[in-house]
């Protein structure tokens, strides 16, 4: 008699939230909107990464706008300010050495720079809650507060705050901090501080990428992560997913994908940060199925891209 193994097929899903979003969006068709028919010397120069994918700077790079590290660096009389907002200061600088200032800050940032100002200037202590590590919307932020602000990223880092308990405190999140970990901060701060009033401007695109891999990766074993090193949102993404107890893969595109990392999977979700747009989430979806995997389609109501960037625009108009 003979026996055939049987193996169940594997299967992989993409996540309904995955990738680019509004304000990513916008910042890339704004520069590429500022550049066309332009002579050299007034096409944009980026000050840092406009968004955080090397992908989508090369391709920038390319058509011929560049990223600088510094205004020293610019060959052109037009500088743009990257989605993540700047340092008002920095912005006031460059004006003063002559540059036009193209402003491609995320509008859903720049609302939380005026209630971040408004709070302060209710004479509040202002806690900042974001990634502790340098990242430009946080030293934006800072900024916008005079570099005040006491930056924690985590229930922890409000228990080591050392202000009085009488102190008013005023909270603001990164607009891609997670709000869970958000929650549990300020049940921190109301712990330890008799005044605390928080202002939510969390950015709704981030939370639902959140509460998706949160409800719908449940079944898999394996997530993959489609991000930047350097994505705030994308290493949330990662967090969350490390958190299930799952394997997490975390990759900039398909080409870093390798038979080897999933080998010992059989039910894959897949999301993918902000600024990733959808040539590189297909990319990886194509390589899995030219492997054999079979795409299962997405359980719930569907959330399309265009209904997602309806929902930030009205958050970006303060709706
Ligand atoms: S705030 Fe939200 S919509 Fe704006 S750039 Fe950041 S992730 Fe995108």
């Amino acid at each position: 008699m003979r026996w055939y193994r049987i193996r169940a097929r594997r299967t992989f899903e993409v996540a309904q939230t995955a990738g680019v979003c509004w304000g990513v969006d916008r910042a890339i068709r704004g520069i590429r909107g500022a550049a066309r028919g332009k002579e050299r010397s007034r096409v944009p120069q980026v000050l840092g990464w406009l968004i955080h994918d090397q992908n989508s700077i090369r391709q920038l790079e390319k058509d011929g706008i560049r990223t600088i590290e510094s205004p020293e660096e610019a060959t052109t009389e037009v500088i743009a300010i990257t989605a993540h907002g700047r340092d008002p200061k920095d912005i006031r600088r460059l004006q003063e050495q002559g540059f036009k200032v193209l402003d491609m800050t995320c509008p859903i940032v720049t609302n939380q720079h005026a209630e971040a100002l408004k709070l302060k200037e209710s004479g509040r202590k202002i806690i900042l809650v974001g990634t502790r590590e340098p990242h430009p919307e946080v030293l934006g932020t800072r900024g916008v507060l005079d570099d005040e602000a006491i930056v924690v990223d985590s229930p922890f880092g409000a228990q080591l705050i050392t202000l009085h308990p009488e102190t008013p405190i005023g909270v603001i999140a990164q607009t891609t901090h997670d709000p869970v970990v958000v929650d549990e901060v300020l049940w921190e701060l109301k712990r330890r501080f008799r005044d605390v009033l928080y202002v939510p401007t969390a950015c709704g695109d981030i939370a639902l990428k959140l509460e998706e891999i949160r409800e719908k990766a449940q079944k898999a074993d394996t997530i993959i992560v489609i991000s930047e090193e350097r994505s705030a949102n994308g290493n949330n993404l990662a967090r969350v997913a490390r958190a299930m107890q799952k394997t997490v893969i975390f990759i900039l595109d398909e080409t870093k994908l390798e038979r080897a990392m999933i080998a010992q999977a059989r039910r894959i979700f897949i999301t993918a940060a902000a600024s990733k747009f959808e040539r590189d989430i297909d990319g990886v979806a194509a390589k899995l199925k030219s492997w054999g995997w079979r795409r299962r389609q997405p359980r719930g109501p569907v959330m399309t891209k265009e209904e997602r960037a309806k929902m930030s625009a009205r958050q970006a108009a303060g709706h």
